[in-house]
């Protein structure tokens, strides 16, 4: 049985075949979704327009999302290609590098303003846009990750924009629930893309985490595909505003290494 057939999907983040929104696309195509892509920067239409081309995806645009313009462009070009949509996938972050390393305290304003602008409020850019197209209701999702709760090494202001994001995820879904517009966030665990290479120490907390885990194991982007795909059909209906972990199980560890034990 296929989950969305029929449904139109627009999918932003996609940068190459590592990046979430690649497991998410591929999830939603086998399941009788049409899509779109839409990427940040020029550079990577090379990379971008052959995933497009493997899946058969005709709507391929490029938008930066700290600029109104490109996003009211893509959203226009989307009403004129698809008429309505009813999947809206919004995998896209970004942070200074220089914040991504050292200590949080460090912060500027600056570097605060952009990881904020960039991996929160275009969330709330993009529902604006995507409301009109949505008539028929829809599922609107983004990437999450656990260091928008708790302190993790070197995430700093991304953990802060997450929080955002989330925060803003639930007040989205109370907006948009009586339109028939469910808002929810996938918080997946650490997965080796292009944006996680920019962590200080990302591949030590792989290791971390598959260690711990109690699934003893990290999850691909398959996996969080999936979930993406659960979210945007009809059998997650009665799910909104929530943030749904796809990390092996670390969130529910309050103290991961085993201590106690002779
Ligand atoms: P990725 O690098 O493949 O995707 C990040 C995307 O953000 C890229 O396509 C990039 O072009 C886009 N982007 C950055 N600035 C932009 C801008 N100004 N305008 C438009 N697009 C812009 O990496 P990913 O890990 O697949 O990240 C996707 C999402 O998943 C992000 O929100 C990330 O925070 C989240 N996430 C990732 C992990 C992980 O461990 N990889 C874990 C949890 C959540």
């Amino acid at each position: 049985m296929k989950l969305v057939e029929g449904k139109k999907a627009l999918i932003f983040g996609l940068a190459n075949n590592r990046s979430i929104a690649w497991g998410i696309a591929q999830a939603l195509h086998e399941h009788g979704a049409e899509l779109g892509f839409s990427y940040g920067i020029p550079q990577l239409e090379r990379r971008v327009k052959p995933l497009a081309e493997q899946l058969g995806v005709g709507f391929v645009e490029m938008c930066d999302v700290t600029k109104d313009a490109d996003i009211d462009a893509v959203f226009a070009k989307a009403a004129d290609h698809f008429g309505q949509i009813d999947i809206l996938v919004h995998s896209v972050a970004f942070a200074k590098q220089e914040d991504l390393s050292g200590r949080f305290v460090d912060t500027s304003r600056d570097g605060f303003a952009m990881a904020m602008d960039i991996s929160a409020y275009s969330l709330v850019a993009m529902a604006q846009r995507a409301r009109p197209l949505m008539a028929n209701g829809g599922s609107i999702m983004s990437l999450t990750y656990y260091g928008s709760e708790k302190v993790m090494p070197h995430y700093n202001v991304m953990g802060v924009a997450k929080a955002a994001l989330e925060a803003s995820t639930r007040y989205l879904a109370a907006d948009l629930g009586p339109e028939g517009i469910r808002v929810n966030a996938i918080s997946a665990g650490p997965i080796k893309t292009l944006a996680a290479a920019g962590i200080a120490g990302f591949r030590k907390m792989l290791a971390y985490a598959e260690s711990k885990n109690p699934l003893r194991r990290n999850v691909d982007q398959d996996e969080v595909g999936r979930t993406a795909l659960w979210l945007a059909s009809d059998l997650s209906s009665g799910v909104t505003g929530e943030v749904i972990y796809v990390d092996a199980g670390y969130h529910i560890l309050g103290m991961p290494d085993a201590v106690g034990e002779e």
